[in-house]
């Protein structure tokens, strides 16, 4: 279910510090150490999925569910005013950790892209 050597299964598992603001069961979300924006959160599912693509049709409720909590998690940390949502999917897309992860962006004015 977790990768050992992946450092978002670290960062679930407490091996690897972290600033979280969410946790339950299915997910995680902590402050990006490297933040994009004023508010710069990552949303990290508790299985191992490398990509997007990988989540199969059985498994797809993460998705879901993520999706689903986020606007008040975003709310709770200062995305008052509306916040972007941001999958990077493969090399593309510059993904850098392959832990599926969502983005969250705000707390300011966002540049448009
Ligand atoms: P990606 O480019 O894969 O979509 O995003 C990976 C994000 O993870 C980057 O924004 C990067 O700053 C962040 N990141 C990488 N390593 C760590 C870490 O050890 N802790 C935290 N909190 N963020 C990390
Ligand atoms: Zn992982």
């Amino acid at each position: 279910m977790l990768d050992g050597k992946c450092v978002f299964c670290r960062i679930i598992k407490g091996e690897i510090p972290s600033a979280k603001v969410y946790e339950d069961e299915k997910m995680c979300v902590f402050k990006d150490l490297e933040p994009k924006a004023k508010v710069h959160l990552l949303a990290v599912p508790k299985t191992h999925f490398k990509l997007l693509s990988e989540v199969g049709g059985s498994e797809a409720e993460i998705l879901s569910y993520m999706l689903t909590k986020i606007p008040q998690i975003a709310a709770d940390n200062g995305c008052t005013n509306g916040y972007r949502l941001i999958i990077n999917q493969g090399d593309d897309a510059g993904q850098t950790v392959f832990h599926l992860h969502i983005h969250i962006l705000g707390g300011e004015k966002l540049s448009d892209f």
